[in-house]
């Protein structure tokens, strides 16, 4: 066959229901393992019972069918309505530029064919009914990343990066860029944050830990997942079968299955308290509103539907299931499990409760995406991240007339 990019067209949202919830993995710059990425998240989501599909965006420099063992270079085929038949791997369809034959192939692609293949690869396929349709983005902050953005509604994007500051700071920009054209960022994803053993399977923090943690928190967005290095992670792209399908007992597959355990949370509606909020303690001001009422269906436990301070001291909760909780403000500080409060590779304590003022009050508390709140403190500790699955955990006081 040739392929034939579609031509734009105005009607960019309309018919593409099917296609599920749009996610695009990007990252600042290459070789971060955006890719790998990708492809094991797809995977990791399928295994959740979703039907997904992965578009390899990078057209450039297709890796997505080598990592999955797609044989390329032969013709995909077309379906009886004319449109192209995707790959399948281990349960998850895909298209790739990978997969098309060189005569399909462009010998150079410039601007407007680069948004009119994104466009094939994305329409002119024959999905079927899909829950989710993963876009893994090329590097970088430039044309494709616009265009996609632009004409297609993505639900989100999640942004890979490495821990090393010169690779956060890019995705630093990455986020930025992706703010600017209104998509919301789902969270960071760090990559190599930690060294698998291949003989007992402990990981070890090799380069500096932490990094996409405190991004994450001073861009108010989550950290979706922190992935060890691991060689078989290399081998496994090698041989056609993602680590997650080959290796699904490693630490870095368990990751992958959280991320995407997130994710299908987190792309459902929302229905917490609505974000972002930035609220004052001492004045009250910018509290979150309560939850719309009608976003009370169901009984998720880790949810909450009212932040609010009794006094303060007293930091209140209400659950989506109904559950009243009541925090003292001083246990909040003690239960930080910041880098600098708790020890992270031996999980002991490191911050002596006896230097914690007994009325100590929180200055600020903000959303971190709808997955956590950030907490600063009379006492200058300003690194607090709180998930909400720990809040709700925590002991309640006993407090009358809350
Ligand atoms: P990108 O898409 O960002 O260019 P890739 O996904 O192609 O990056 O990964 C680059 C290389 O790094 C590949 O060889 C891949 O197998 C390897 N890699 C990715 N993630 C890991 C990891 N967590 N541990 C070890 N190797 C990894």
């Amino acid at each position: 066959m040739t392929a034939t990019p579609a031509t734009s067209s105005p009607a960019d949202d309309v018919g593409m229901a099917h296609l599920g919830q749009i996610i695009a993995v990007a990252s600042g710059k290459g070789g971060v393992g955006k890719s790998t990425v990708s492809t094991n998240l797809t995977l990791a989501l399928a295994a959740q019972g979703a039907a997904v599909g992965l578009v390899d965006a990078d057209l450039y420099g297709p890796s997505v069918p080598g990592m999955l063992g797609i044989v390329s270079g032969k013709a995909p085929t077309m379906s009886p309505a004319g449109k192209i038949i995707p790959a399948e791997a281990h349960g998850i369809k895909v298209m790739s530029m990978g997969m098309l034959t060189d005569d399909d192939k462009p010998a150079i692609l410039r601007g407007p064919m680069v948004s009119k293949y994104l466009r094939m690869f994305i329409l002119e396929v024959a999905w079927g009914k899909l829950d989710y349709l993963i876009l893994d983005l090329p590097p970088g902050t430039g044309d494709t990343q616009l265009t996609l953005a632009q004409a297609f509604p993505l639900t989100g994007a999640i942004v890979v990066s490495t821990p090393q500051d010169v690779s956060l700071k890019i995705a630093r920009r990455g986020i930025r860029m992706m703010e600017q054209v209104k998509v919301p960022i789902l969270g960071i994803v760090e990559n190599m944050s930690g060294f698998t053993c291949p003989s007992c399977n402990e990981v070890t923090h090799i380069f500096h830990q932490g990094g996409g943690a405190k991004i994450a928190a001073s861009l108010g967005v989550p950290l979706l997942g922190a992935i060890p290095l691991d060689p078989a992670i290399v081998d496994c792209g090698d041989e056609g079968r993602p680590l997650v399908i080959a290796h699904p007992n490693a630490p870095a597959s368990a990751v992958y299955r959280s991320i995407a355990a997130i994710l299908s949370g987190r792309v459902q509606a929302t229905v917490g308290v609505p974000t972002p909020f930035d609220w004052h303690w001492a004045d009250d001001t910018s509290k979150p509103k309560p939850a719309a009422p009608t976003a009370r269906a169901g009984s998720a436990a880790d949810v909450p539907v009212t932040l609010d301070r009794r006094d303060g001291r007293t930091l209140v909760l209400r659950w989506q299931d109904g559950h009243d909780q009541q925090i003292d403000v001083r246990d909040l500080r003690l239960a930080c499990r910041c880098a600098a409060c708790v020890d992270e590779m031996s999980g002991r304590a490191v911050l002596d409760p006896a230097t914690v003022p007994l009325n100590i009050e929180p200055t600020r508390i903000w959303s971190l995406g709808n997955y956590a709140i950030g907490v600063s403190f009379s006492d200058g500790h300003r690194s607090g991240i709180y998930t909400f699955g720990q809040l709700r955990g925590m002991v309640t006081v006993e407090v009358e007339d809350v």
